[in-house]
């Protein structure tokens, strides 16, 4: 494999974490970022190591531009320029109902989900833009499409993530930069750790497959994207929701 760098968003858990993983055996370096579980990211960053890979734990909070750009900076002075990003650090915000969506709330899921994903493509592109070639996967969710249940908010984050996607894919692609998202349905991670049995079991069953996703199983649509593998797809929002 060429010398491939690639930023990892929250990557310290989740899908994040098992993308990190999988990259990093498949001979990528990789820069694990997180924002606040850095022993999480560690172990993450140890596991790639013994097993023969490359990886670093990169605190940034991705909310921030100032961190963004920060973390972009000090990955080119210590290890070289980005070639692939996973926009991955997501925030749902919790669920609401319409009432309860206040503009604070949808400044705070935006900050995250929006502005920062942005932020990170706006950096990474800067630079791949000087070695003509990238790869870029953003993780929007099948939300964007439905709507959500109670997660309006998030959903219209994601909605804004899969219009990036089509946008600077066409804006790169003469580039030889590649813009794609995957979008899961749901994924057995933290984000559902608060949920009640009830609420589980029900979910449970409305899944076609009676089984939420593993983030490995996103994590593999995720590396295939950003492999040459992929080289003539860009512009794809590819669902992996087990026909959800
Ligand atoms: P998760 O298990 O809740 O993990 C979230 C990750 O994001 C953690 O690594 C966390 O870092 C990081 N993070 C949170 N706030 C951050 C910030 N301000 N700056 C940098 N990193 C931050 O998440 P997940 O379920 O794997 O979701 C990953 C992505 O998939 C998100 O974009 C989510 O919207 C999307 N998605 C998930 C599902 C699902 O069912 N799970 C479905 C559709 C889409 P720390 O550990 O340091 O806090």
């Amino acid at each position: 494999m060429k010398n491939e760098i690639v930023l990892v968003t929250g990557a310290s858990r989740g899908i994040g974490a098992s993308t990190a993983l999988l990259l990093g055996s498949r001979g990528y370096f990789v820069c694990v970022n997180y924002h606040e579980n850095a022993e999480l990211a560690q172990n993450v960053v140890d596991k790639i190591v013994a097993d023969g890979g490359r990886a670093v734990p990169l605190r940034a909070d991705i909310r921030k531009e100032k961190y963004i750009v920060s973390l972009f900076k000090r990955i080119d002075k210590d290890y070289g320029i980005v070639t692939a990003l996973v926009n991955n650090a997501g925030d749902n915000g919790g669920l609401l109902d319409c009432e309860e969506i206040s503009v604070d709330i949808l400044k705070s899921v935006f900050a995250l989900n929006v502005f920062g994903v942005f932020t990170c493509i706006k950096e990474a592109v800067k630079r791949m833009k000087k070695i003509r070639r990238g790869s870029i996967v953003n993780i929007s969710s099948e939300s964007a499409i439905f709507g959500g249940n109670r997660l309006t908010h998030y959903a219209a984050s994601k909605a804004a993530i899969n219009a990036a996607t089509k946008g600077f894919a066409r804006e790169l692609a003469p580039f030889n930069i590649r813009v794609n998202a995957v979008s899961p349905g749901i994924i057995d991670t933290d984000a559902h750790k608060d949920i009640s049995q009830k609420r589980r079991q029900m979910l449970k069953h409305s899944l076609p497959m009676g089984r939420m996703g593993k983030p490995e199983e996103v994590a593999k649509t995720i590396a295939w994207l950003l492999s040459d593998d992929a080289s003539y797809v860009s512009g794809s929002i590819i669902s992996v929701s087990g026909a959800r």
